[in-house]
């Protein structure tokens, strides 16, 4: 089946919003295996929202509009299903109880125009609004599927998630599984060069690669008649991509975060942990903190950006910032040894850099800069060359020192297991 996605909205054409919902729709339906084969944006007018519509319906089963819906006189969406269906439209009374029961809860008065959102195509599968006002509908006439709903994500979501996608499913032979792997430490090319031979050769299941910053994302999609044979069909691709990549690349599945994997391995074995900070201002730290339950192993973060912070706070000796720079993989080390020490966790962290714009050195340039982990005894540093602007250093450097961080972590836990 041929899908096209209509956002309907002037705001959307105005770059006034972003088309969150054109992206959301599509990633389900591709979950689906259903194949979006335009995104279209229109605003509210009538001329050409209805050319819009006659043009997605010439071309595709089902088309998907958001926006359109509300109870004011720019809202047009239903009046031009119903006419290009040519149907009437009929007060539905369960909804116009429903349009009355959200407006006594949110204590407001119902105008005429909200009793307008009660109004259906006849013969249309009405979508509940659990979240505002204005119902969606289903209409399937003539082997084209329509389906319309509201322009607030909010309300989109989870009218998509429980009213559409069910229904979608009924047309599905098969069951579509998938399953993402998240990849750091090999960039989007090398992963070609690897395992290009597998993409190229697999179609069930389908492998995509993504490529966002600082990972690679591959999706694996399989098709069969259960779920449980669609895993099947995963596993064996899923262990040769491993294979060929280095399992440790392969950091995480589904939706997990490599500060979630360095959390809930710091929580597993017990390992507390605390951070200095330089260039990267706290944003190790927070990462670290995004994950719920962290507290039990997450001590300390301090910011120490100043020389004197690191000679107060961490015992950075002044001997080696006068030889060798507060950017310099010895003071790393010794920031990363001295919040271990001072806040007595078993692990340290540190970042110190050059993010710029300005400060750079032919010898010490933007983008350089340096992590030092301490864990239980042992400190090691690591340089990083990092480019972009001053956000995006900063942010590669936490990626960089967090995915590095895991992979320690993993060799000093299978050392300690040996
Ligand atoms: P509407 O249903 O057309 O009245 O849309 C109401 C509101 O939903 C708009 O003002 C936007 O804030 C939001 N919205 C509409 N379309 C989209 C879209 N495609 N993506 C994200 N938000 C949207
Ligand atoms: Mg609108």
């Amino acid at each position: 089946m041929r899908a096209e996605i209509l956002s309907v909205g002037t705001e959307l054409l105005l770059g006034d919003i972003l088309n969150t919902n054109a992206q959301y729709i599509s990633r389900e339906l591709a979950n689906l295996g259903i194949n979006v084969y335009y995104q279209t944006v229109v605003g509210d007018n009538p001329e050409r929202l209805k050319n819009a519509y006659n043009f997605a319906l010439s071309r595709a089963d089902i088309v998907i509009t958001t926006g359109g819906l509300g109870p004011t006189k720019d809202d047009l969406t239903k009046e031009i299903a119903a006419e290009y269906f040519n149907k009437k439209l009929i007060l539905d009374n369960k909804s116009l109880e429903e349009i009355l029961t959200f407006f006594k809860k949110i204590n407001r008065e119902v105008s005429e125009n909200n009793r307008k959102q009660a109004y259906f195509p006849e013969g249309c599968i009405i979508l509940k609004n659990n979240n505002g006002t204005a119902p969606g509908c289903i209409i399937e006439e003539n082997n084209k599927i329509a389906i319309l709903l509201p322009g607030p994500p909010k309300e989109m979501v989870p009218m998509l998630n429980e009213g559409v996608i069910p229904y979608l499913k009924k047309f599905q032979d098969g069951t579509l599984i998938s399953k993402v792997l998240r990849i750091t430490g090999i960039g989007e090319s090398s992963v070609d060069n690897l395992i290009g031979y597998i993409i190229d050769r697999q179609t069930n299941p389908t492998v995509a690669p993504y490529a966002k910053d600082n990972e690679v994302t591959l999706r694996l999609t399989a098709k069969a008649n259960s779920e449980e044979d669609a895993y099947k069909l995963i596993v064996p691709v899923e262990k040769e991509i491993r294979d060929k990549l280095g399992d440790i690349n392969v950091y995480g599945v589904e939706n997990e975060s490599v500060e979630e994997i360095v959390a809930k391995l710091l929580i597993e074995n017990k390992l507390t942990i605390a951070t200095a900070e330089s260039c990267t201002g706290g944003l190790l730290a927070g990462k670290l903190i995004n994950y719920p339950g962290v507290s039990s192993v997450f001590l300390e973060g301090v910011v120490t950006y100043s020389n004197i912070a690191k000679i107060n706070r961490l015992k950075v000796k002044e001997d080696t910032l006068n030889k060798f720079g507060a950017v310099s993989s010895e003071c790393a080390a010794e920031m990363a040894e001295g919040i271990a020490k001072a806040a007595s966790t078993n692990i340290g962290v540190s970042t110190t850099g050059i993010a710029g714009p300005g400060g750079g050195t032919d010898e010490k340039p933007v983008g350089l800069v340096y992590a030092g982990i301490y864990i239980n005894g042992v400190v090691k540093t690591k340089q990083l060359n990092l480019v972009g602007n001053r956000q995006k250093i900063r942010d590669r450097a936490v990626a960089s020192t967090l995915d590095w961080l895991r992979r320690e972590l993993i060799a000093y836990l299978n050392k300690d297991s040996n």
